[in-house]
């Protein structure tokens, strides 16, 4: 999808760039040293002299993991074999790890579960809050904007249900809902400009039309405070190897509200959904809870690296790594105003805080070629199609010297 983003110029402070520069490097020192999360960097494995801003796409390595990874093939698989499935807690991964992910997104136990994709997971959700919606709603909304895989999937998913797709842009939400709408599809963040939308106001007005709300929280969920109980969120899915650092397609997540399981209706009812697996009946009977959201055998070497992975945020409270998020991005653009010189990029991410979420994307001519020079430098983000430079900052590891460096490194490679 081509279009234009609302864009900012940077430009520089009044102090110049120079002075400017020497400012931004004694604040960073300041502000790291007062930092409280910045002792939860030593529980990632990163390589010495990397910035690394590219955890909105892979989250990095928590230095737990290959120990338990190597536990889990040696002993668990190589010794117990089959007996892990009970003795090792295999079988019911999917909703312990669902409970770790709970507290993270602010829902009480016994409504997450983990396994599957996020595409995957998001045909689940659309299906089921079109069905739960009943059969005289017709059509479905989709974000406009979104990351493909959600567009692909509502659309297959309004067939196969016999509504209407309507793709609408975030802001038209309010004026598209109506009695025929069933279910909304929303991203909490947006990937490309990393603008946050108002999860609370959007799914109090779908509400109000008498529709349900799915969100998926795949650019939010361990970046910033999310409330899906709080804001009665219908249903949620998210991944896991984002800002939950899960590894490299670690398990996805399914929020089914309490009060919609007891009529959640799978379109994907795999055996390890049903209410007694092991009774193989023909006929389905879902299990209760959120259990009724699985599909087949769960993947469990990713699913107990992602548990391990999740032993990070112990004693660690998301309103904290908001307010970190918060000021690794103030910081970055005071940083990039400071060095950067006037007019060679735009900020793409809302100044805003209600409508920021943990990345800066800033859009450049030549973006690739810059990124790609950020990257030989050691400063890793990301580019997307066709000129903008993404920069995710995960709190638990990005420090502000990180962040003064990257800056400055992007200064020099302009
Ligand atoms: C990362 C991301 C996905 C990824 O889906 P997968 O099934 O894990 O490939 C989906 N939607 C959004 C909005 C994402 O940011």
């Amino acid at each position: 999808m081509s279009e234009k983003y609302e864009t900012k110029a940077v430009t520089h402070g009044a102090e110049g760039v120079a002075h400017g520069a020497e400012a931004c490097a004694a604040k960073a020192v300041r502000l790291d040293a007062a930092d409280e999360l910045a002792k939860s960097r030593e529980l990632f494995a990163l390589p010495d002299g990397v910035v690394y801003l590219d955890g909105n796409s892979l989250g990095a390595l928590p230095r737990a993991v290959p120990g338990r990874l190597q536990d889990v093939a040696a002993r668990e698989w190589g010794e117990l074999l089959i007996r892990s499935w009970d003795e090792s807690g295999w079988w019911t991964a999917p909703e312990r790890i669902g409970d770790l992910i709970s507290p993270i997104v602010g829902a009480a136990p016994g409504q997450i579960v983990v396994g599957d994709s996020t595409s995957v997971n998001i045909f689940k959700a659309l299906v089921a809050a079109v069905r739960l919606a009943g059969n005289d709603r017709d059509e479905i909304l989709v974000d406009a904007t979104t990351f493909p895989t959600d567009g692909y999937l509502a659309e297959s998913a309004a067939r196969m249900t016999g509504r209407t797709l309507r793709p609408v842009r975030p802001e038209e939400v309010r004026d598209a809902l109506g009695p025929r709408t069933a279910a909304v599809l929303l991203n909490h963040v947006d990937y490309r400009s990393g603008r946050l939308y108002d999860l609370p106001g959007l799914t109090a007005a779908v509400h109000e039309a008498g529709a349900l709300a799915v969100w998926d929280l795949c650019h939010s969920a361990g970046a910033l405070p999310v409330g899906l109980d709080e804001h009665s969120v219908d249903l949620a899915v998210g991944c896991t190897y984002k800002y939950l650092n899960g590894g490299p397609g670690s398990p996805a997540y399914l929020y089914v509200a309490a009060r919609h399981q007891a009529r959640f209706d799978s379109p994907l009812p795999g055996w390890t959904g049903h209410a007694n697996p092991f009774g193989m009946t023909p006929e389905f009977t879902p299990a209760d809870g959120a259990t009724r959201g699985r599909v087949g055998t769960p993947d469990i070497l990713s699913m107990l690296a992602l548990e391990t992975a999740l032993g990070v945020w112990e004693g660690v409270g998301i309103d904290s790594v908001r307010a970190k998020s918060l000021a690794l991005t103030d910081f970055f653009v005071e940083c990039v105003r400071a060095y950067v010189p006037a007019g060679r990029v735009e900020l793409v991410t809302p100044s805003a805080h209600v409508e920021r979420g943990s990345q800066i994307a800033l859009r450049c001519d030549d973006a690739g070629d810059v990124m790609r020079a950020l990257i030989a430098r050691g400063v890793v983000g990301d580019f997307r199609h066709p000129d903008v430079l993404r920069f995710g900052f995960t709190p638990l590891y990005v420090g502000f010297g990180d962040v003064e460096r990257a800056a400055r490194v992007l200064a020099e490679v302009l």
